[in-house]
């Protein structure tokens, strides 16, 4: 058969590492001969890049493989990544699946592919995880229309007690140097604007004698690069010279991901995270005094095993009191082999519940009131795709959504705006430049 004429299409569930491991992949099929097509068309092959960090995410992937398979029953259906790693023996007896590949060898799925027949049972291919340092041997082909995620890590030592990633990615492991130097260039080259760094958890970065400053340094050095955004980071691994850099540096972004989890301690030192609010308070306070346009988000969890209701306020408080500007929130839920499924006290489903809810409400409120502090400053933003009013959507530099009204743009332009007003969900952009030209 010649792999030309096949198509194949892609689904990425869970985190930007997904997404960025997606796009390696859909190379692979692109220099194979392969044309990528939008998820939910008809394909001869489809790859779902899964995740598992929820009993959710686990029900979506599932439901994703049905749907594919009772729209095209003869498009072979391949399931690679965390869900495919820890959750084969599920996946395995739904009808229709072709093939089932874990973490380790996730990005070489096309190399189990040379027909894609369907098969009559799936082949399971889970190799063990490597602790070994890596490189990753492709081509960029993206086309460079957004932000470009760039892996550098990958697994995680951590071992929090409600999660399951250590066991679905491996031990914490990083990716050489020198192959996160020549990705970056061939990046900028190919147009892209906007890096960001991706892995589970990116501040361990440790390759030789380079630390995860290193790397930020180094990308900082590439004359071409615009922007440079550092996606989710724990707590106890932030440099404090970073926050440095943020507050001195035009090209990287004042923005981070810090993941708090709970305001309270009890349930922190439960969950096996390896700093007290007290500490992770101090930090945040640091940053917004050294950078004060930086945007800093986090995660919540709802509903972890002995939340009691004081300690569900205190989560509430952290979050209203503190210079976090959201929170996206987690619900817990029991991962088969993490150290949480032994802790005695559940929380019912009903609190968690209205826990949640409360919380998206609160988060809601704080975003809104950090974009309001923005109102009438001039930002810079980087358009990339249009909403359905015509209006070039991007982000600014400290991570503000904002729709620009201009019909002169495209996307991957570089704009300065002045932020006008603000809607439910994004600031308006008023173009603070009429022609195409862009600014830095
Ligand atoms: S730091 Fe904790 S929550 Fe994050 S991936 Fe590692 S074990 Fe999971």
């Amino acid at each position: 058969m010649n792999p030309s004429k096949l198509k194949a299409s892609f689904y990425t569930l869970g985190c930007r590492l997904n997404q960025a491991e997606t796009a390696l992949i859909g190379n692979t099929f692109r220099q194979k001969g392969y044309e990528l097509v939008e998820f939910g068309q008809a394909a001869d092959v489809c790859v779902i890049n899964s995740c598992t960090v929820t009993e959710q995410a686990d029900a979506k992937c599932r439901q994703l493989v049905r749907q594919v398979l009772r729209k095209n029953p003869e498009t072979f259906v391949a399931v690679v990544g965390c869900y495919a790693q820890i959750g084969a023996g599920a996946l395995r007896k739904i009808n229709g699946v072709d093939l089932i590949v874990g973490t380790q060898d996730k990005l070489r799925v096309i190399d189990f592919i040379d027909d894609p027949v369907k098969l009559p049972e799936p082949q399971i291919i889970r190799n063990k995880m490597t602790k070994v340092p890596f490189t990753i041997a492709m081509e960029t082909m993206a086309a460079p229309t957004t932000r470009a995620n760039l892996k550098i890590q990958d697994g995680c030592d951590f071992m929090c007690s409600f999660c399951v990633i250590p066991f679905a990615r491996g031990r914490a492991r990083s990716r050489a140097f020198w192959d996160i130097q020549r990705e970056a260039l061939q990046l900028v080259e190919a147009g892209h604007k906007e890096i960001v760094l991706t892995g589970v958890n990116i501040g361990t970065y440790q390759f030789e004698d380079k630390t995860f400053l290193d790397v930020v340094k180094m990308l900082l050095a590439i004359p071409e690069l615009k922007r440079l955004r550092i996606s989710s980071i724990e707590p106890t691994t932030i440099p404090k010279k970073l926050i440095d850099l943020m507050a001195d540096s035009e090209v990287l972004c004042p923005h981070l991901h810090i993941p708090v989890q709970s305001g309270d301690d009890g349930v922190l030192a439960a969950m096996k995270r390896l700093y007290t609010t007290a500490e992770f308070l101090q930090f945040i306070e640091h940053a917004a005094k050294r950078a004060p346009e930086i945007l800093i988000g986090t995660d919540i969890m709802v509903g972890f095993p002995g939340e009691s209701d004081a300690a569900f306020q205190a989560s509430c408080d952290l979050l209203q009191n503190s210079p976090l500007a959201y929170a996206h929130v987690f619900t817990f839920s029991e991962r088969g082999g993490t150290a949480a499924t032994r802790l005695k006290d559940k929380v019912s489903p009903k609190s968690k519940k209205a826990r949640s809810a409360i919380l998206h409400r609160l988060s809601e409120e704080k975003k809104h009131d950090f974009y309001r502090r923005f109102l009438g400053h001039q930002l810079r933003v980087l358009t990339e795709e249009q909403n359905e009013r015509g209006q070039w959507v991007g982000f600014s530099d400290n991570y503000i959504k904002v729709a620009i009204p201009s019909e002169k743009l495209s996307a991957n332009f570089l704009v300065s705006v002045r932020l006008a007003s603000i809607t439910e969900e994004t600031g308006i952009g008023e173009l603070l430049v009429s022609d195409k030209s862009e600014v830095r």
